[in-house]
C-alpha cells in the first residue's frame, strides 16, 4: 500500500553509539581501466571528515567504480586512497607498489561501509540478523550487544517494529533503510550510497531520502551517487560532476547545480532537471 513520505520519525534523542571521529578520504590521481576503456581517468579529491559528498554524472561516467575503489572492491591501476591518512590496501606510484599486509587491509575494512541500490539484504534472515551477523563476525560483539545496538539503529531508521520480519516481508524503501542500519551496525567512519533511491517507487524515495539526511547531520562522512538533483543541493556540502571517468567540476552545490562552470554540467543538468 501508499506508505506517507515522512514515515521516518525525527530523531532527538543522543545517540547511543557514538560515530568515530575521522572520515577524511583523500583520493589521488586516481586511474582505473577495464582492457581498452579506461574508467576512472586521474581522480583526484579531497573529502573533509564528516562531510557530505553528491556525486552526478551521467550513466557510464565511473561513479560506482569510484565508490568501489574507495570501499576497496576494485583494485585501481595508478594513484592511491587514503582514509584520516591510511592507505586503503596498496599504493601504485609508476611501477613501483605498495602493499598493506592482509591483516591491516582487513582491519581497514570496517572503516568504509556501503549501500547499494539493489539492497543486498540476505533474504533468509530476519532483519535483526541481517544487522546483527557483520557485528558480530567483524567487530566480534558479543550476540547481546550486537542486538541491543541493531535494535537502536532499527530505530533511529524507524523500523523498531520490524526486527523479526524477513526482507520480503517490507517494502523496497524499508529494505533500504534495513541496509543503511546494516551499513552502520559496523560503525564506519565513511558512508557510501550508490543510487539509494533507484530502485524505489516514487512513493517511497522520501523515506530514504529522510535517513540519509538524518545522517547527514551526524558526523560521519557522506558520499552519495544520486540523480536526486533537488536533494543533492539540500544535503551536500560539495557536489563533484563526472563524466568519462573524469571529475569536470566540483564544488558547493549552490555554485554548481545553479550555476555551473562547464558546458557539459550545463547540458547533464538540463537533462536531469
Ligand atoms: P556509472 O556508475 O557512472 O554508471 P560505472 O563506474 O559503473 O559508471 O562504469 C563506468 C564504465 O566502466 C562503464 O562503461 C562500464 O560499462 C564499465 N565497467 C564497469 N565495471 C566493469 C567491469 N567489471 N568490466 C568491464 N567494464 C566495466
Ligand atoms: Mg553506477
Amino acid at each position: 500500500g501508499a506508505r506517507a513520505p515522512s514515515a521516518v520519525p525525527a530523531i532527538s534523542a543522543p545517540a547511543v553509539l557514538p560515530v568515530r571521529s575521522g572520515g577524511e578520504i583523500r583520493i589521488a590521481n586516481v586511474s582505473k581501466s577495464f582492457g581498452p576503456l579506461t574508467v576512472l581517468d586521474d581522480v583526484s579529491l579531497s573529502l573533509r571528515a564528516g562531510s557530505v559528498t553528491a556525486i552526478i554524472g551521467q550513466s557510464g561516467s565511473g561513479k560506482s567504480t569510484l565508490l568501489r575503489a574507495i570501499n576497496h572492491l576494485e583494485r585501481v591501476d595508478a594513484g592511491f586512497i587514503a582514509i584520516d591518512g591510511e592507505l586503503i590496501g596498496y599504493r601504485q606510484d609508476g611501477d613501483t607498489l605498495y602493499e598493506l599486509k592482509e591483516t591491516d587491509i582487513l582491519a581497514r575494512r570496517v572503516d568504509v561501509g556501503m549501500v547499494f541500490q539493489s539492497f543486498n539484504l540476505f533474504p533468509h534472515l530476519t532483519v535483526i540478523e541481517n544487522i546483527v551477523e557483520a557485528p558480530m563476525t567483524v567487530r566480534g560483539l558479543p550476540r547481546a550487544q550486537a542486538l541491543a545496538e541493531a535494535r537502536e539503529l532499527l530505530a533511529r531508521v524507524g523500523l523498531a517494529d520490524k526486527a523479526e520480519s524477513y526482507p520480503r516481508q517490507l517494502s523496497g524503501g524499508q529494505q533500504q533503510r534495513v541496509a543503511i542500519a546494516r551499513a552502520l551496525a559496523l560503525r564506519p567512519k565513511v558512508l557510501l550510497f550508490d543510487e539509494p533511491t533507484s530502485a524505489l517507487d516514487p512513493e517511497l524515495v522520501g523515506e530514504v531520502l529522510d535517513v540519509i539526511k538524518e545522517l547527514s547531520l551526524s558526523g560521519t562522512t557522506l558520499v552519495i551517487v544520486t540523480h536526486e538533483i533537488g536533494f543533492a543541493r539540500e544535503v551536500a556540502d560539495q557536489v563533484v560532476f563526472m563524466e568519462g571517468g573524469r571529475i569536470l567540476e566540483q564544488g558547493p552545490p549552490a555554485r554548481v547545480l545553479a550555476a555551473p562552470d562547464h558546458p557539459r554540467t550545463r547540458e547533464f543538468l538540463a537533462k536531469v532537471l
